[in-house]
């Protein structure tokens, strides 16, 4: 605790950029202040203030005298003091973190109030069911959020109170009515607190201030930090803020307002307003409110005022802003404001609106949209015109629009998959004993759990549809039924869920594709008179992105098809062709004879079956990407993921046997399978060490993609092939391939008499790659980083495993915020691939360097290979517009 250390700062002190100090609201608060709009008098009291206490259980020694000192200047220039009987100045106490937490910390209005104060209310505003209308709402609030009494009691006080009079809502309630209810809220609070509501002001608002500073921790608080990757230890702002009055009569009320729609982004009156009310009444939905539009008619020159500074804020804030504001006796005040949270579209919409209206420019533009949200618009929804039956709603935890029957256990997920139904998952929560289940399911939804929870990480990993923690639903699996608010939903009937709302629906919706892709896909074209602002807005973003993006954007395809779309997408490039795609269907067969063959007739024999099949595969690929570059990964995965599964065949092998019918063949196969069995095959014999020792099959591989150079070449064509080395770690496994590949590559050249350039790189995936780049580089041309690889390499995880596992505890006790296979550990993995970047540009500056694996089209980690200079990421091919848009994003 610093001595100088300023804890409170005075609403004329502060601006919106003091966010971490002051909290959002606060900073906004003064930000309106200073501009002149009507904003109670008030102060805030910092975040320091609120870590101080949180780290030592009190507040700061300084803290008091700060807050009687601002609190003195507040009722100079209020001419009232805090809770003086005869006239009294009334407060509220308001949390306010850096990053806006809606309902989950405390508010408490009307501080100040006391038996005393309550008759000067009275007499100030001349109105006495309002001063006992405002006391009773204090003592309810006080007592619920700082004194912790349950908060039903006082509910059910206030229905008693409304039902004896056989009236229906709180406005009817008169002066006598509120004072009897504010006698029986005492006497809860005696009863339930085992004290006294407290009468000196002083003591309620320090009280108050304590409380907000505590609700920082309360369960629920942690809870949505942890869901929404919030740091636990920013601790929030209280703001004390001279009360302004709704509920004074019918020229009184309380509202608010979008300065645009948050989910289209047109400009126009969008918003809420309930006449006679305070605060919270609009939220909670006690009395029906009115649209603000209305507000012209009830109070004209307010509504007027309203709409000039909602102009105001956006001019200012150069973005959609959300509003409170409440109405006293004609006159309007400014209670809060914030940049509002808006839909993935409206966030497209709004950026180019925007730009239109001069406010802002393209480079901010781009900031403003995030590749989150581009994938969001690129899922295929249901059609919103479509009649549904919304069952209840959850956690959006994996986007996607899922259709099937319902069912309740793995087992019969994955029993009706495979005789090809489409299935809903449904369980409580998921655990690793569901994963078949999961895998089987179009999509996956739990009551239980919230963002980190097992069901939603492991959706996320596949990329499947999630809703979890729908609480409404209740799942019973031993009867195969759930129940929703009366519904019976049994196995079998069809339920839609919705990924990206978390809305579930009884029966099939139906899905249509997204306009998001239609565009990219060029169904639609942006130009066209019926394309949709959406889709104006995308290519308009997308345009900007690729203009100031350094970072190029490949593929990972495998075949020419993808690699159309990818191009479309796109991509300028292919990043990553896995070769083993080729390797399995009918061709199985082959590569079995080749891992099969005893002697090197019979493996040439099976090499030279296998090469025309390759060669035609790179010929459709390269003519499909034609003019731009294409890196081939030489064949990567363990031998036996091409053999027959060793269980099935010992067991087929051993029928044949009773049977006395001897199949050489399959004793020889089982063999193999037997001899290529691996404890751990994803640190076995794979990657280069195959090249290494099965004699031909890379030689073999890089004839073929020579070999259809050289065709694409007579045919006029531009083919661009790299041929890369997968699991290098060390630079004399590199060295020796690149000989033989060398070799190859002239005979082909001498043949043909055409001049092939084939570029000859690594993959840089194993530690000792990264560690001795500087080697590596020697004789490779480009690095391309295998992320996952080396992520579970690194960490020592293997991804199959423990993604399932123990990542939810790992997320839930906070070890990570998110998969580190699904974000780059910038720490980790992250200071390998730095490393190596650096280590292999000083030994040969030309050093092509890219990113091949799920990594490369996620936005986080897309900044990340933007800052350590890589030239380009690769990733699927409907990732492509989100690295482009993120690559755009990170060089604006
Ligand atoms: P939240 O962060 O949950 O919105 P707020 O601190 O904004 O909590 O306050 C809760 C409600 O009380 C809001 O509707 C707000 O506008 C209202 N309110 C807060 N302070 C005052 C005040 N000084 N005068 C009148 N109404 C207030
Ligand atoms: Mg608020
Ligand atoms: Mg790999």
């Amino acid at each position: 605790e610093n001595k100088d250390q300023k804890f409170v700062y005075d609403f004329t002190e502060g601006n919106k950029d003091l966010k971490d100090l002051l909290g959002g609201k606060g900073a906004n608060l003064a930000e309106m202040t200073n501009l002149g709009l009507p904003v109670p008098p008030g102060f805030t009291i910092t975040t320091e203030a609120c870590k101080v206490y949180l780290e030592s259980g009190a507040e700061p020694a300084a803290l008091r005298d700060e807050v009687s000192a601002h609190l003195d200047a507040l009722e100079k220039t209020m001419g009232k003091k805090l809770g003086q009987a005869d006239n009294p100045l009334l407060v509220s106490v308001r949390s306010g973190a850096k990053f806006s937490m809606p309902g989950m910390m405390d508010t408490v209005l009307n501080i100040g109030l006391s038996d005393g104060s309550v008759v000067g209310l009275a007499q100030q505003a001349g109105d006495e069911r309002f001063a006992w209308d405002s006391y009773r709402r204090l003592i309810q609030m006080f007592g619920k959020t700082v004194l912790g009494v349950d908060g039903e009691l006082f509910e059910e006080a206030l229905e008693d109170a409304k039902s004896a009079k056989k009236v229906t809502v709180d406005t009817d309630l008169d002066a006598a009515d509120l004072k009897k209810l504010v006698k029986q809220f005492k006497k809860i609070v005696k009863t339930e607190a085992g004290r006294d509501f407290p009468q000196d002001p002083r003591e309620q608002m320090d009280l108050a201030i304590c409380s907000v500073f505590e609700s920082w921790n309360t369960d629920r608080a942690k809870l949505y930090r942890r869901q929404e990757r919030i740091p636990g230890d920013l601790g929030t702002a209280v703001n004390i803020c001279s009360m302004v009055f709704g509920n004074l009569g019918p020229d009184s009320g309380t509202g608010v307002a979008f300065t645009r729609d948050p989910a289209s982004g047109h400009q126009g009156v969008y918003g809420d307003y309930l006449q006679n009310a305070q605060g919270e009444d609009v939220v909670a939905g006690i009395r029906n409110t009115v649209p603000l539009a209305d507000l012209e008619s009830i109070d004209k020159k307010s509504y007027d005022q309203l709409m000039q500074i909602m102009e105001t804020l956006e001019n200012h804030y150069k973005d959609l802003c959300d509003i409170e504001f409440t109405i006293e006796r004609g006159q309007l005040w400014m209670l809060q404001t914030r940049v509002g949270k808006r839909t993935a579209g409206a966030a497209f919409r709004i950026a180019t609106q925007l730009v239109d209206q001069g406010l802002i420019d393209e480079a901010e533009a781009l900031q403003r949209v995030n590749g989150a949200q581009l994938a969001q618009l690129m899922f295929p929804r249901f059609d919103e015109k479509a009649k549904t039956e919304l069952l209840g709603r959850g956690i959006a935890a994996s986007p996607g629009a899922a259709v099937g029957k319902a069912v309740f256990d793995s087992y019969t997920a994955v029993k009706w998959s495979r005789s090809g139904e489409k299935v809903i998952l449904i369980r409580r929560e998921t655990n690793p004993d569901d994963l078949d289940g999961m895998i089987a399911a179009e999509g996956i939804l739990t009551s239980r759990g919230g963002k980190t929870s097992h069901a939603a990480v492991v959706a996320r990993g596949m990329g499947k549809t999630c809703v979890c923690g729908a609480e409404e639903l209740e799942v019973d699996t031993k009867r195969r039924r759930m129940t929703v608010n009366g519904t019976v939903i049994e196995e079998g009937d069809v339920v839609s869920i919705d990924g990206s709302t978390g809305k579930v629906y009884r029966g099939e919706v139906p899905v249509v594709p997204s306009p998001v892709v239609e565009y990219f896909e060029g169904r639609m074209h942006a130009g066209a008179d019926d394309a949709d602002e959406l889709v104006q807005a995308v290519h308009r973003i997308m345009a900007y992105a690729d203009r100031v993006r350094r970072l190029r954007v490949r593929a990972n395809a495998d075949n020419a098809e993808d690699a159309l779309r990818a191009r479309r997408f796109g991509a300028q490039g292919i990043g990553l062709c896995r070769t083993e795609h080729m390797f399995l269907g009918e061709r199985r067969e082959m590569v079995e004879k080749l891992i099969l063959a005893d002697t090197d007739d019979e493996r040439e024999e099976a090499l030279k079956a296998l090469l025309p099949q390759q060669k035609q595969d790179f010929v459709e690929l390269f003519e499909a990407m034609d003019g731009l570059p294409v890196t081939v990964r030489l064949l990567d995965p363990p031998l036996h993921e091409f053999l027959p599964d060793i269980t099935e065949l010992s067991v087929r092998v051993a029928l044949a046997e009773a049977r006395k019918d001897h199949n050489e063949n399959d004793l020889r196969l089982l063999q193999a399978v037997h001899r290529l069995h691996e404890q751990n095959p994803m640190l076995g014999l794979r990657g280069v060490r195959l090249g290494l020792v099965i004699p031909g099959l890379f030689t073999m591989q890089v004839r073929a993609i020579a070999e259809a150079t050289a065709q694409r070449i007579e045919a006029k064509g531009d083919p661009r092939a790299e041929i890369m080395i997968p699991l290098v770690g060390t630079v004399q496994e590199l060295e020796i391939v690149r000989e033989e590949a060398e070799q190859v590559i002239a005979e082909v050249q001498q043949r043909t008499g055409i001049e092939l350039k084939l570029a000859l790189g690594t993959m840089i995936e194993l530690p000792r790659a990264a560690l001795t780049a500087g080697q590596i580089a020697e004789a490779a041309e480009f690095f391309s980083f295998g992320t996952n690889d080396l992520t579970q390499t690194v960490w020592g995880f293997s991804r199959d495993d423990v993604e399932a596992s123990f990542f939810t505890a790992y997320l839930e006790k906070g070890i990570f915020g998110v998969s580190p296979f699904e974000t780059i550990d910038r720490d980790g993995v992250g200071s390998l691939v730095r490393n190596a970047v650096a280590a292999g540009r000083a030994t040969r500056p030309d050093l092509k360097l890219g990113v091949c694996g799920e990594h490369g089209g996620d936005p986080e980690s897309v900044h990340f290979f933007h800052e350590v200079g890589l030239d380009y990421v690769s990733c699927s091919p409907f990732r492509i517009p989100v690295a482009r848009l993120e690559a755009g994003r990170a060089a604006a």
